[in-house]
């Protein structure tokens, strides 16, 4: 062994779902919005002047920081914009987690969480959520050096109330929480009403579920202006200019446009509805969902056997071959069409059992 070997940082990548490209595909496993981006966003781009590009972006991000201050009624200054809310919680981690003692989140969750902790060496501590995929509130009472809940969670797709949320807020005080809200869009409450109440609170959200803007790659943060300083602080000693022109122009129309937003989502969650019912009848369950996506269960039939089945009919669904969810299919909302194709293959592959 060379003995610049033994100096070199050695991890275990997260590993994202695949991006395949085939024709004819139908693609379920990334939890990405079926529905184009707000028409905003075309016109935007149609005029975007390419001169832009030759020039450094706004460091302070101002008009989609504004524009999503204005929209949430917080101020500017309690708002942190980030490439994506990957970026975002990567920071924050390496922000705000810098005590000896461990930060608490679930066994089952966001697996990125522990590689993040892996990365930044921060100790963590993942209590078992209960037999529902549930949290059990007092395994978060114990000390620690701060806390994330993906809320509501991936890939369980189940939600725990406002309540629940500023319980663990109370009996924790002395740490920040992150409350990773990809999804909340779908039917949640968001904790940000909890903001003025709780110094330790960053609420984590993103433009790549909600706002069908997976590519575009805009996530952002919100706290109160003591959290988002020092967030700010750690990112301009990182990379000034993270997001980039097209990011802060294209990302403002997204969220201007609130009645399209509600379009889409009322559209996912009806679909989801829809979806959930037809796949009971064919022997599925799965927990509540308040996201886009389902996690699913098959009272007979192996997960892993439905995932190929579901492959080779060119239909694309998550699969984590991990301890407690491996018989379970996340498969994310599409189009009414897109969801009646699984719902007939699926069909198909239940009877040929
Ligand atoms: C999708 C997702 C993210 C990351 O989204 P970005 O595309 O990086 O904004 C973060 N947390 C959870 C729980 C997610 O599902």
């Amino acid at each position: 062994m060379k003995l610049w070997e033994k100096n070199i940082r050695k991890v275990e990548p997260y590993v994202p779902g695949e991006q395949p490209n085939i024709p004819g595909m139908i693609k379920l496993n990334t939890n990405e919005n079926p529905y184009p981006p707000a028409p905003g966003v075309l016109n935007a781009m149609k005029e975007f002047q390419v001169d832009k590009l030759k020039l450094y972006p706004d460091p302070t991000a101002k008009i989609l920081v504004d524009e999503l201050a204005n929209y949430y009624h917080l101020n500017p200054n309690q708002v942190f914009v980030g490439v994506g809310s990957d970026d975002v919680l990567a920071m924050a981690f390496m922000t705000f987690f810098n005590s000896d003692k461990p930060i608490l989140f679930p066994d089952i969750t966001y697996s990125f969480y522990d590689v993040w902790a892996e990365l930044f060496k921060i100790p963590y501590i993942r209590p078992a959520l209960d037999e529902n995929f549930k949290m059990k509130p007092e395994d978060y009472y114990k000390e620690n050096g701060g806390i994330v809940i993906a809320n509501p969670n991936a890939p369980t797709s189940s939600y725990e109330d406002l309540d629940f949320i500023r319980n663990i807020l109370s009996h924790n005080q002395e740490s920040i929480v992150i409350v990773d809200e990809a999804y909340i869009d779908f039917g949640g409450r968001s904790a940000i009403e909890l903001i003025p109440e709780f110094d330790n609170l960053l609420v984590v959200q993103t433009f790549s579920k909600s706002r069908s803007m997976a590519g575009m790659r805009i996530g952002y943060a919100l706290g109160n202006e003591a959290l988002i300083k020092v967030i700010n602080d750690v990112k301009y000693s990182y990379n000034s200019y993270t997001m980039n022109q097209t990011s802060l122009m294209f990302g403002v129309e997204a969220v201007k446009d609130e009645r399209y937003f509600n379009e889409c989502i009322n559209k996912i969650i009806n679909t989801r509805e829809r979806v959930i019912i037809e796949m009971r009848k064919l022997g599925f369950s799965m927990p509540q969902s308040k996201t886009n996506f389902i996690f699913a269960t098959h009272k007979d039939i192996p997960a892993q056997k439905l995932f190929t089945g579901l492959k080779e009919n060119k239909i694309y669904v998550r699969y984590f071959n991990k301890p407690r969810i491996d018989n379970y299919l996340r498969i994310t909302i599409g189009t009414d069409y897109e969801m009646d194709t699984l719902l007939r293959v699926l069909k198909d592959l239940v009877k040929s059992e």
